[in-house]
């Protein structure tokens, strides 16, 4: 069975494929972080969960062009902006630099294309003055608010029944609750002391719904084959996302829509407004790696809740530390010639298991119980001498299948760089060849070591290496 999602949109587990059926190029928007703090292990939940939809397209053989926005400019960025005295780009700055550093700590491939709000502001304000000259706004006090009645398919996404609604109620805030549809704001009148900008439809400051649409549209065309975001996000921002974006094109915005579910404490949302939220730094201070993150997050399937707790990190941890002895077992084992046939079936129905959970709507949970039954049977196979020379290839394969996706087999800090082992081994040849005097060899594998970061130091006691 191929790749398939359940969709937000149908309700239903849909097989997936991209318009583009001949490049095989996946057009996908995923809705980014608002940079107004440093962003909680909660908000990664969601980011990872991107990142490994973006690795499992890939590797079912599809190309992507993905767009994710940074919000940088929306209600509480101002207000904090304002409070601190500072201007919008020398406060979002800040969390701009720490949420992509955290991206590439949690080693989330960077999407083909990161789009920061106010950097497109004119189009957001033409694409506000094509939805006014089709009658699909009104002005109210200088802002420009989108009349959701003329959109009768609003609710589609939520699945919501806004028949009862009062047309002409308006909302002015970026976030309101669940199932109160009322005309929001596209563009947001001017105020003493906040930032505005001047544009074909007057001063003013964007909402935060129209910029997805906008830079969604402008980078991969009106139809988009995947819109991905948290559930938090279905109701209000990707119901007006449809709303706009159908009303400026004509037509359908996006095919798939997939949401993630949310990183929990106690059985409650993970939120800066509730306070039970962490930070990578904070879990880093208390001695976990980036590993463990990402593998916790990344190990429940998206559509079900994570309740985060430190046994479930501590967990992930032991967890890579079994994987990570298991390559190095592959990695440093005599093994005896021949096949041990059981042993192989194993590893061809891991890797048959692996894929097709991934390929059930990304099903981490069961992909890592595929690899795990198989590193029991080949760990027991070990113990009794019966993993054999022609075993190791699948092994190896069904690893780099597992760390496609999960990323967590190279220490962090060892990225690119060499493998303990392999340090090892160099460093035995060296020494291997000053005993048989043959320098120039030596000197050439010292220096390989050097080049790739690694210091020798020739001690009394032998020789001892450190990373630069
Ligand atoms: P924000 O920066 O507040 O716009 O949030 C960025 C993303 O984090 C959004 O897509 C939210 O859905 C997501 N998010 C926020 N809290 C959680 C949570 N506890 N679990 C999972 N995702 C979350
Ligand atoms: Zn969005």
């Amino acid at each position: 069975m191929s790749l398939r999602f359940y969709n937000t949109l149908t309700q239903q587990v849909q097989p997936f494929e991209p318009l583009d059926t001949v490049g095989k190029v996946v057009r996908m928007y995923t809705c980014g972080p608002t940079v107004y703090d440093f962003a909680h292990i909660g908000n990664f939940r969601t980011f990872v969960f991107y990142d490994i939809l973006r690795r499992w397209l890939k590797a079912d053989g599809f190309q992507l062009d993905h767009v994710m926005n940074i919000t940088d400019v929306d209600d509480k960025i101002i207000r904090n902006a304002v409070a601190q005295g500072k201007t919008l780009n020398e406060y979002t700055d800040i969390y701009t630099k720490a949420f992509l550093d955290d991206c590439a700590t949690l080693r989330l491939e960077r999407p083909e294309t990161i789009a920061r709000a106010t950097e497109h502001i004119d189009q957001m304000a033409a694409a506000i003055h094509k939805l006014e000259e089709a009658g699909f706004t009104y002005r109210s006090d200088g802002s420009i608010y989108f009349r959701i009645a003329k959109f009768p398919e609003y609710g589609k996404l939520s699945h919501n029944d806004f028949s009862g609604m009062v047309s002409g109620a308006r909302v002015d805030v970026d976030e309101y609750e669940k199932n109160d549809a009322r005309d929001f704001a596209l563009w947001k009148a001017p105020k003493a002391g906040e930032p505005n900008w001047e544009t074909e439809i007057g001063p003013g400051r964007p909402g935060w719904h129209i910029e997805c649409s906008v830079m969604a549209i402008q980078y991969l065309g009106a139809t988009l084959d995947l819109h991905a975001g948290g559930v938090d996000l279905v109701f209000p921002h990707h119901e007006n996302e449809i709303a706009q974006s159908e009303c400026l094109t004509g037509k359908q915005f996006a095919r798939y829509w997939v949401h993630s579910e949310f990183l929990l404490v106690d059985g409650q949302k993970m939120s800066k407004s509730l306070g039970n939220f962490y930070t990578l730094r904070d879990l880093f201070g208390r001695g976990f790696t980036p590993e463990c993150v990402r593998y916790l997050l990344a190990s429940v399937p998206y559509r079900k809740g994570l309740n985060f707790t430190f046994e479930g990190l501590k967990s992930a941890q032991t967890a890579i530390e079994r994987l990570r002895n298991f390559k190095f077992r592959l990695e440093s084992a005599k093994l005896a010639e021949g096949l041990n046939e059981e042993l192989a079936a194993k590893a061809t129905a891991a890797i048959a298991e692996f894929r097709a959970s991934m390929d059930d709507d990304l099903n981490t949970a069961e992909a890592l119980g595929a690899m795990f039954e198989y590193l029991r049977h080949a760990n027991s196979a070990f113990d009794a001498g019966q993993f054999l020379a022609g075993n190791l290839a699948a092994a190896q394969d069904l690893l780099a299948l597992f760390d496609s996706v999960f990323q967590v087999l190279q220490p962090t800090g060892q990225e690119g760089g060499m493998s303990e082992q392999e340090i090892e081994t160099l460093i035995a040849a060296r020494t291997a060849a000053k005993k048989s005097r043959e320098f120039a060899k030596a000197d050439a594998i010292r220096n390989e070591l050097i080049e790739k970061g690694i210091i020798l130091e020739d001690t009394k006691d032998g020789v001892r290496w450190k990373r630069k």
